[in-house]
């Protein structure tokens, strides 16, 4: 039987074994899905092989440490620096990311998505930042502190800190942090949230299961909204394809793990 594992901290909230879990039960193929709390991202290599593991998926906050655990990195990871999953390739650590490609798939309702503007400038959004530049778009990032926006500044985004903020239009309003995850917090003050929104078309949270207090801001100004919930079936529709390496058919991999939503 194949082991498989999310490394996350906190991780307990994570859908993705049942996820996973519902795939491989449904169709029949030999493997088992588990998660693992990881305080120090410097151990994800060591723990990854001692636990015996065919692959994982990675969460917050370890998606950058995933990078530099890996032997070889393949894809969008090599162009963002960051990895959300992890396959064992004969002994070698290879590192991919399913995030972008998986809110691109969450988003495709919104149309004519042009002006984005995300919260957050950790590794959910480097990757989703990356994307949205290659998709042509044009990209302003929000985040608490200074130092994380140099990526970003020089991937061609807009950038500020909540000190330095000023308001513009935005078709997409995202929050790609952590803020509401297990805390009743915004993602920047309210007052800037608050504008921001009054300024948007569509808001999305990376955050999914809940409606976090931004969520919860944006559907009392009547904007469109959805959870993370897509994007974490997007991101590992494409997970649990690289984990079977084309032994299931996507289509299969999809219709089960969205099944799973319902449990
Ligand atoms: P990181 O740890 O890499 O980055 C966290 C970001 O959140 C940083 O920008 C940090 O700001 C910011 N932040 C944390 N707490 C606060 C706060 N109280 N107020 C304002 N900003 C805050 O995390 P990830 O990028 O890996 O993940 C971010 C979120 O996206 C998580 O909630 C994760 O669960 C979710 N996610 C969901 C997915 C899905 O499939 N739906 C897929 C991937 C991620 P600072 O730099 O100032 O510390």
């Amino acid at each position: 039987m194949k082991l498989f594992s999310i490394f996350g901290n906190p991780v307990t909230h994570s859908r993705s074994p049942l996820m996973h879990n519902s795939v491989f039960k449904a169709l029949n193929y030999d493997a088992c899905y588990t998660r693992t709390e990881l305080q120090d991202g410097t151990q994800l290599r060591k723990t990854f092989f001692a636990l015996g593991l065919s692959g994982a998926n990675v969460t917050v906050p370890h998606k950058e440490e995933a990078y530099k655990a890996c032997d070889e990195i393949r894809g969008f990871a090599k162009k963002v620096g960051v990895v959300n999953t992890l396959i064992n390739e004969n002994g070698k650590l290879i590192g991919y990311n399913t995030d972008a490609d998986g809110f691109i798939y969450a988003i495709e309702e919104f149309k004519n998505i042009k002006k984005v503007l995300l919260f957050g400038a950790g590794g959910t959004a480097k990757a989703l930042a990356t994307r949205f530049i290659q998709e042509g778009m044009d990209v302003t990032v929000v985040n608490r502190t200074q130092e994380r926006l140099l990526y970003f500044q020089e991937l061609g985004c807009d950038t500020y800190n909540w000190d330095t903020f000023t308001l513009s239009h935005y078709d997409l309003v995202v929050n790609s942090t952590s803020a509401g995850l297990k805390d009743s917090y915004l993602p920047a003050p309210k007052e800037i949230v608050a504008t921001v929104l009054d300024n948007s078309s569509y808001v999305a949270d990376a955050i999914y299961g809940k409606v976090t207090p931004f969520l919860q801001l944006a559907k009392e100004k009547n904007i469109i909204y959805k959870d993370g919930a897509d994007m974490l079936l997007g991101q590992g529709v494409l997970a649990n394809e690289l984990f079977v390496k084309g032994r299931l058919k996507k289509d299969d991999i999809k219709y089960h793990m969205q099944k799973s939503f319902a449990l």
